[in-house]
Formats: structure tokens, C-alpha cells, sequence
């Protein structure tokens, strides 16, 4: 009987060992970024090797932290998710801080901002804000110049946030009190890419997407352009995320991007991704 028992036990002191290992889940020495490799020039791949703005700064402050960089590439829309449940250590995606994401995690300082822009098919109607909204008096959006319209994004991503809201917020659709959206003029996609796709083959009149990606694209494509001028659709930052409760890696984090921004590498690896900007 207490050869059974010391058994049980044993077997037991094993089972919660690695389970111990298992919820840690990730190597001591390694920190696992969570990211969607198809937003240039942030994060991209290169045959099977991950580049961008985002990997370049990550591998910074892995090293500056004395840990080896892993990089999960993942849908954007379940990052954020990944880290609170710690499948991941950070995500770093080109992602705004919103009030929303705040109640999920924390971003760390911002490091690069980025600005939701409009892309188009050439000889588009339309050209500027105001062939999609139409505007009050104070300059307010209060319907829609096509109510036909249909408008491109990335899934989960701000340009799909706001375009998914009401009118009188800058959005596209009917919304409902509660939420319900009722007339829904936004189209979601996986990626970018595929939201570029689909304006070049007419499916959507224009995709909103973040600016450096949309210079991208609009490189790689030819027949579209970014709408110039006071055609912005939001200014926002760019930051870390991080799980609630992980606030010494926050901390950590902070610490290597202010170092990191102090002694010019972020500055060098933005200037090498986005020659021109300062
Ligand atoms: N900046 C946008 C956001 O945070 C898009 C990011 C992305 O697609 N990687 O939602």
C-alpha cells in the first residue's frame, strides 16, 4: 500500500513539474513577440526570415534585456489575446493604442505614429473626404455622399474600428443604439494585401489602412493612389502591448526604448525602413 501511495505521489510531484513548465509555457532566456508579418515596412517576410521596423527595435530590446527574440506570426486580430493569456511576452504589430485595447493591456511609450489613409483606384470618384461624407455646418459627417459605398480594411485593425461605427463618427454605417450595425458598407479582410486585391478587382471603392503600408502597396500595385492633402482618416501612436500584470517587462521595455530613442538606433532603424523621415 505505501509503495502505491509513494507511486501516486510521484507520479503526481511529475505531473505538477511540468505542468509548471507547461503554463510558463516559454524559455527563460527567449522573449516571444507576437506579430502579423504582412504589414510593411514594420513587419514583412523575406523568404523565411522576418524584417521591418517592429523586428529590428524588438531585437534591440531583447538584446538589451540579454534575451534571445522568437517571433509568432499570427493574425493580427489575436494578439492581443495571445499576450494576455501569456502565450506571448509583448505584441508588436504597428498597433495604435486606443482607450479600448487599454482595458485588455498595457502599451508601453509609443515609438512611431502612424496615420490611417485612404487608397483608391485611379480615376476614382473619389478624391477627397468629402466624396464620401457629406458634412454639416461645423464640419461634422452627417451621411454618406454614396450610400453604395463599400470600403476595404484589414480585420480588427483601427481602419476597421472606426469605418465600422456610426456615421456622425466618422464612420460608414447605420449603427444601432446598442451597437447592431445595420447597413454594413465595410468589407473585412485578413490582410492588407487582400483589401488591395479587392480595390484593384472593384469589389470595394477604397481601402483605409495605415500610411507606410499603404505606400507599400500602392509601390507594389500599379493603378491605385493614396488620397494627398487634408485627407487623413486618424492620427495615432504605435506601441507595445504587454499582459496587465507583466508590469516588469513594461518596465524593462520602457526602459530599452527610452535608452534605445537616447542613443539614436530607433531613429537609424526607422531612417533605414523610411528613408526621409525624421
Ligand atoms: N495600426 C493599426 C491597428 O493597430 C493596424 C496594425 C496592423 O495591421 N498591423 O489596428
Amino acid at each position: 500500500m505505501k509503495k502505491i501511495i509513494s507511486l501516486i505521489l510521484a507520479v503526481l510531484m511529475i505531473c505538477a513539474t511540468l505542468m509548471a513548465f507547461a503554463s510558463c509555457g516559454k524559455k527563460e532566456d527567449t522573449l516571444v513577440m507576437a506579430t502579423n508579418a504582412a504589414f510593411p515596412p514594420y513587419e514583412y517576410k523575406e523568404g523565411d526570415s522576418f524584417k521591418g521596423i517592429d523586428v529590428e527595435i524588438a531585437q534591440a530590446i531583447a538584446e538589451k534585456l540579454g534575451k534571445k527574440l522568437e517571433i509568432a506570426d499570427v493574425e493580427f486580430g489575436s494578439i492581443i489575446g495571445g499576450v494576455q493569456e501569456g502565450k506571448y511576452d509583448f505584441g508588436m504589430a504597428g498597433m495604435t493604442v486606443t482607450e479600448k485595447r487599454l482595458e485588455s493591456v498595457n502599451f508601453s511609450t509609443t515609438y512611431a505614429t502612424g496615420i490611417q489613409v485612404i487608397i483608391v483606384a485611379d480615376g476614382s470618384a473619389i478624391e477627397s473626404l468629402d466624396s464620401i461624407f457629406v458634412f454639416d455646418e461645423n464640419g461634422d459627417p452627417t451621411g454618406l455622399q454614396n450610400p453604395e459605398i463599400k470600403v476595404g480594411v484589414q480585420q480588427d485593425t483601427t481602419g476597421d474600428i472606426y469605418c465600422s461605427d456610426d456615421i456622425t463618427n466618422w464612420g460608414l454605417n447605420d449603427v444601432e443604439e446598442d451597437g447592431t450595425i445595420t447597413t454594413d458598407r465595410v468589407v473585412r479582410y485578413k490582410t492588407g494585401a487582400e483589401a488591395v486585391a479587392a480595390l484593384k478587382s472593384g469589389k470595394v471603392d477604397c481601402v483605409i489602412i495605415d500610411n507606410e503600408p499603404a505606400k507599400s502597396f500602392v509601390a507594389a500595385n500599379e493603378g491605385i493612389h493614396i488620397l494627398e492633402g487634408d485627407n487623413e482618416y486618424a492620427i495615432e501612436d504605435y506601441a507595445i502591448c504587454v499582459a496587465k500584470e507583466n508590469t516588469a517587462l513594461l518596465e524593462q521595455i520602457n526602459k530599452a526604448l527610452a535608452e534605445l530613442t537616447e542613443d539614436g538606433t530607433i531613429g537609424k532603424i526607422i531612417e533605414k525602413y523610411i528613408p526621409t523621415s525624421n
